[in-house]
């Protein structure tokens, strides 16, 4: 079969009704474990792939067996299902490598998303993959790359948080070891602990812009944008929101990362050697602060410096 995915376009419709049906009852995927991703709410968003594996493996595995038949159910798909959830992994990973063992075609899902971010699946991936098993990935839907490219904010460098702990001292102390991580933060988060969070998260890491995306891929889709502060303000006026929520926080700016104090310092050294003009825009290069913020320092300097 072609992977060419114009071809779909090209041969009309017909041929295209053929694929999808090829695609849904393909022949028998080679023996390993599978890591197949899942809608995160809009029911449509699963590969074909994904479809032809959960109809076709020997075994499927997951986290909430009555979630996962919703969901086969939905695609007409008749499949034995067996759970892997946080309370049962350590005594299912050794049934599972016998499977493996014997040839069979493993899938493992999770409620909603790609398993093993934030779900079940790491360790049975590492340890099948060390035990000399096939194991990949059907990639689909990810809360926190939806979340990411719905936030505004940078995409070329991202840093996935997971979850914070619930309680607010182990949450501070966890936002301080990712405070001066160069990148856009991406956090999960419940809606009943959202407010507290942000606002934990505007003590640690400053007013940076963020945003709250609610609901991804649902009806009521929902992507709320401001500073941490404006953030934590709203939502603790408004009470918890209802839903699922991925909270996106912007990357240190450089200004954090030049103290008031460092920069006068640097001015003071090039304004021995240069012209104020010159220093200015040499510290404004440097630093990443505003000209403006700048030149007002330098201006002061200057100023303390006349006779
Ligand atoms: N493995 C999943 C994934 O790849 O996105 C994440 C599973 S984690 C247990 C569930 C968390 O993901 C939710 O509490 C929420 O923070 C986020 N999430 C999942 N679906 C979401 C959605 N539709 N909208 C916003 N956040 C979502």
């Amino acid at each position: 079969m072609s992977t060419d995915p114009s071809d779909l376009n090209m041969r009309g419709a017909g041929r295209a009704r053929h694929r999808v049906l090829e695609a849904l009852s393909p022949e028998k995927p080679v023996p390993g474990l599978y890591l197949v991703a899942t809608p995160i709410g809009h029911a449509s968003d699963i590969t074909l792939r994904a479809l032809g594996l959960l109809a076709t493996a020997d075994v499927l595995y997951c986290e909430d067996t009555r979630v996962t038949s919703k969901l086969l159910s939905l695609y007409g798909i008749r499949q034995k299902l067996e759970p892997y959830h946080e309370h049962n992994a350590a005594r299912m990973r050794p049934k599972i490598a016998a499977r493996l063992e014997k040839g069979e075609v493993v899938a493992l899902v999770s409620d909603a998303g790609t398993p093993a971010i934030s779900d079940p699946g790491f360790r049975l991936a590492r340890d099948m993959a060390a035990a000399g098993h096939f194991v990949t990935h059907c990639p689909g839907a990810s809360a926190a790359l939806t979340g990411l490219l719905l936030s505004g904010l940078a995409t070329d460098r991202f840093f996935f948080c997971g979850f914070l702990p619930p309680k607010h001292q182990a949450r501070l102390s966890e936002l301080e070891t990712v405070k001066e991580v160069p990148a856009t933060l991406i956090f999960y988060e419940s809606p009943k602990r959202l407010a507290a969070s942000l606002k934990d998260m505007e003590a640690v890491l400053g007013a940076r812009p963020s945003a709250v995306a609610r609901e991804l891929t649902k009806k009521f889709e929902e992507v709320r944008k401001g500073t941490l502060s404006e953030l934590a303000k709203a939502y603790e006026e408004e009470g918890a929101p209802k839903g699922e929520i991925v909270i996106v926080v912007e990357a240190p700016g450089k200004r954090a990362e030049f103290s008031k104090e460092q920069i006068r310092d640097r001015l003071s050294e090039l304004l021995n050697e240069v012209s104020l003009k010159d220093a200015v825009a040499e510290v404004t290069r440097e630093s990443g602060w505003k000209r403006s913020d700048v030149y007002d320092l330098a201006l002061a300097l200057k100023k303390n410096d006349a006779p």
